[in-house]
């Protein structure tokens, strides 16, 4: 099994639906950006350990930049991310202030420089204001290399932009927006609390292309209230005149006990567990269709895309944004509930804004929890990163790499069950995911999650 992912337009030609109904494969498991995954992160890793790993970065290493905005204007009931609802601007206004105090912070610990790649992600991150990016942009400039950056990110909600936002983004260097989607049908962006009609995102997207940031991507989603296999062709047909670079379509999850919010979703409108599947099914027929070429389990691009090159070459990797060409080691999380990663493990910072804001006001890095790699920690992220992004791991390979002689007989046995149902193949320890198993590819992975039996915690869907 070489590392060349396969040909990913097939990723799905062959698709015999399995029985979903009572089908442990339906089961909810992790999205698997990260490993472990942030329900086992522990209060041991704080903002000393932290400080420890930031400091040991090399001089010469380029890391990345994840900026987090934790306000919206109002929240969307399906919202699964770490927001709040504002009007107002003077809690964004002391938000903003506080990001200039650890961008500061964290470059005063941090051993390295230069930055390759920089993404705001939200929250709605264009709540800022044309100001607050001129002023988050200087102080990165101030404490950082920024210059001759690989990549300047942005994730845009198309009702919320005017062209005195796109020029402070294009002045700064944004030259890849990322437009929050989901879906085109009335009915269920009524279900879900977003109205925005085709002719808004239409005028957002252009408005964007004028400004001259010209990488343009769109996130759809399925599994909606009220969504239907025909809701998902017709986004995909809409969606496709925008001519997006690349396509993201993930399955809604329903955790209404962790986002209060998701309690206005109407449970019983949502579609069960062969719905979904047949929606992923038809999002990734339709895209793929469109001359897409299907990149991992959620990703759709135009070929010669980054993540396709990085796909075909085996070097695609996944974080908390989902899907990258970011070959980094290093991402520091700037913000409320970012999450930083090194080398040696996840800090997570405090997810509560005033928490957040009170500790890097005090002058302390506003960690609140994370992870430590074990060794076998960081080979088990290693063979599930594969899966994940190749669909395929030659398990031999990796114990090598890693000098960890693991056996993994009870994880090889659990790859035989799945495949006597198709879902998986393997050779010796080289284990692939068919294309029947693709759809269930998180399933496959968790095989090897050494956490996930009897961690309690509740996780979306697994399709
Ligand atoms: S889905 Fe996006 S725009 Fe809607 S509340 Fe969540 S972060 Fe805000």
């Amino acid at each position: 099994m070489g590392a060349t992912a396969e040909p990913v337009t097939k990723a799905l030609a062959v698709h015999s639906a399995p029985d979903l109904s009572a089908n442990a494969n339906a089961r909810p498991v992790p999205r698997y950006t990260s490993y472990p995954t942030a329900p086992n992160f522990s209060l041991a890793v704080n903002a000393d350990v932290h400080a420890g790993w930031l400091n040991a970065l090399p001089a010469h290493a380029a890391v990345s930049l994840y900026v987090h905005v934790p306000f919206c204007v109002e929240l969307c009931h399906y919202c699964g991310c770490n927001t709040h609802a504002t009007r107002r601007q003077e809690p964004v206004e002391r938000y903003v202030e506080n990001l200039l105090t650890e961008i500061a912070l964290v470059a005063r610990h941090s051993g390295a420089r230069k930055v390759n790649r920089i993404h705001w992600g939200g929250g709605t991150p264009s709540i800022i204001g044309a100001d607050g990016f001129r002023r988050i942009h200087r102080a990165m400039a101030k404490h950082f290399d920024i210059d001759g950056m690989v990549e300047h990110a942005i994730e845009i909600d198309p009702r919320r932009i005017d062209a005195a936002i796109l020029d402070s983004l294009a002045a700064i260097g944004v030259d890849r927006a990322n437009l929050g989607v989901q879906v085109f049908s009335a009915a269920v962006q009524r279900a879900i609390g977003r109205v925005q009609p085709f002719e808004v995102v239409e005028a957002a997207t252009s408005l964007v292309r004028k400004t001259g940031i010209r990488n343009i991507g769109i996130d759809l989603m399925y599994g909606l209230p009220h969504q239907t296999v025909e809701d998902v062709r017709f986004s995909a047909t809409l969606g496709a005149r925008l001519h997006p670079q690349r396509v993201a379509i993930f399955g809604y999850a329903h955790v209404p006990w962790f986002k209060k919010q998701q309690k206005l979703i109407d449970a019983s409108a949502l579609p069960d567990a062969g719905q979904r599947y047949r929606q992923a099914i038809a999002a990734h027929e339709s895209w793929c269709e469109l001359g897409y070429e299907a990149v991992g389990i959620d990703h759709f691009v135009l070929p010669g895309d980054g993540l396709a090159v990085a796909a075909k070459k085996g070097r695609l990797h996944r974080n908390f944004q989902g899907y990258t060409d970011d070959e980094s080691p290093v991402l520091i999380g700037l913000g409320a509930s970012a999450i930083s990663r090194f080398p040696q493990g996840y800090a997570q910072n405090h997810s509560a804004t005033a928490t957040y804001s009170a500790e890097v006001r005090y002058g302390k890095l506003a960690t609140a929890k994370g992870a430590a790699l074990t060794a076998e920690d960081s080979l088990r992220a290693e063979i599930i990163e594969r899966l994940m992004c190749n669909f395929r791991v030659d398990i031999d390979r990796l114990v090598e790499k890693h000098r960890l002689p693991t056996i993994f007989s009870r994880e090889l046995a659990r790859i035989d069950l799945l495949a006597v149902q198709g879902l998986a193949r393997r050779s010796g320890r080289r284990v692939e995911i068919t294309n029947t198993g693709k759809p269930f590819a998180r399933v496959v992975a968790s095989v090897f999650d050494h956490y996930l039996e009897g961690s309690g915690t509740r996780h979306s869907m697994a399709i």
